[in-house]
């Protein structure tokens, strides 16, 4: 695989034009380009500097080859990389803006018992660039240019466990947020993690205050951990010590995601034990009905005890809200549709794009 041009700050972008001996202002073309979501081999600039640029660095690294459109308007993408690895990401309409959701790495090795991301373990890290590229695709193939954006809103939810990528994330949100490119603040940034608790740490010295949220899911370790093996390294305790040092650094209230799953964390004991955890924290809850995986045998909850549950938590005072589930009829949860792309084959899938 060659380098990957995304991955390149606007500092690094100027040393390799300086290094190519073109004049300065290159570097802004190529900038642009690239934010522009163009492959090198479009970028206005001289023969010999695309030449150059295509020698070292892979023209197009993540191609969008299926797009599909559910009902509600949630789109889901289908992408190829450049060493042929397929990843998958969700752009849902708000009234707000577009919210794109963008995966982190090729599958994922945190093992979590709902999730399809995790079925076959972690096959590598996204490079940052390769992470960013997925939203400039789709900004691009919907239309949005850098002023008008077409993706205005960015949640890391989608294959992979962000903290466990720690650089390269880190990289992304600063090169996702940098002047003269397509400059989405962090306050538009939503990074979910399984909890990993010394890198919670960590990125609260980044000085990135975005919304950062923790997949919850249950509320004693014990229970916690039938669902999401990482429970073992990791208590409720310590999640909620590190949840409120980030709150401490940056003032971002955080947000905490709890998938309803029956027989495991639903009930009324459960509800006034997470209110128990919460009250009075500066933090959300995001209700989610647990979105079925055909591999799990682990089964959602109907709508009236989902709002069972959220009534318990509004009663409490804790703050919470039942999010909608989109874009199911078009591969469901996280991780399902690139599941059912690799199952079919890559021959049986078409491009439309
Ligand atoms: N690794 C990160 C991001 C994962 S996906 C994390 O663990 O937070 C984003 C959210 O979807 C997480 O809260 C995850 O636990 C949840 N999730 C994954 N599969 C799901 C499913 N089948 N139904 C409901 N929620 C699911």
């Amino acid at each position: 695989m060659k380098a990957i041009l995304q991955d390149l700050t606007r500092g690094e972008m100027e040393a390799f034009v300086a290094v190519a001996g073109e004049k300065k202002f290159r570097a802004d073309q190529i900038y642009t380009g690239m934010m522009q979501g163009k492959k090198i081999s479009e970028f206005p600039v001289s023969p010999s500097l695309r030449e150059a640029l295509l020698a070292r660095f892979e023209d197009e690294p993540v191609k969008i080859i299926q797009t599909l459109t559910s009902e509600d308007g949630t789109k889901k993408f289908l992408f190829s990389l450049a060493d042929g690895n397929v990843i998958e990401g969700v752009l849902m309409q708000y009234k707000y803006g577009n919210t794109q959701c963008v995966s982190t790495q090729v599958g994922c090795r945190m093992g979590c018992k709902f999730c399809a991301s995790t079925l076959n373990g972690l096959v590598r890290n996204l490079t940052a660039g390769e992470i960013l590229s997925q939203i400039l695709a789709v900004n691009r193939l919907l239309g949005g240019t850098l002023k008008d954006r077409a993706v205005t809103n960015v949640v890391l939810m989608g294959s992979g466990e962000p903290l466990d990528n720690y650089e390269n994330v880190v990289k992304f949100l600063r090169n996702l947020s940098a002047e003269g490119g397509i400059c989405i603040s962090a306050r538009n940034v939503s990074l979910s993690t399984c909890g990993l608790v010394p890198k919670m740490y960590e990125f609260a010295e980044e000085g990135i205050p975005l919304n950062l949220t923790v997949s919850l899911h249950a509320v004693t370790d014990g229970e916690r951990a039938r669902l999401m093996p990482v429970a073992k390294a990791y208590s409720i305790d310590d999640i909620l010590k590190a949840c409120a040092y980030y709150f401490k650094k940056t003032g971002r209230r955080y947000i905490f995601e709890y998938s309803l799953v029956s027989g495991e964390n639903c009930d009324e004991a459960h509800a006034l034990a997470l209110v128990r955890l919460l009250k009075g924290k500066p933090c959300h809850v995001n209700l989610i009905r647990l979105n079925e995986v055909k591999e799990r045998s682990l089964k959602t909850v109907s709508e009236k005890e989902a709002y069972r549950f959220l009534g318990v938590l509004e009663k409490n005072g804790v703050s919470a809200t039942l999010r909608r589930s989109m874009g199911s009829d078009v591969g469901g949860a996280c991780g399902q549709l690139r599941a059912r792309y690799m199952e079919e084959g890559k021959n049986g899938c078409e491009s439309d794009a």
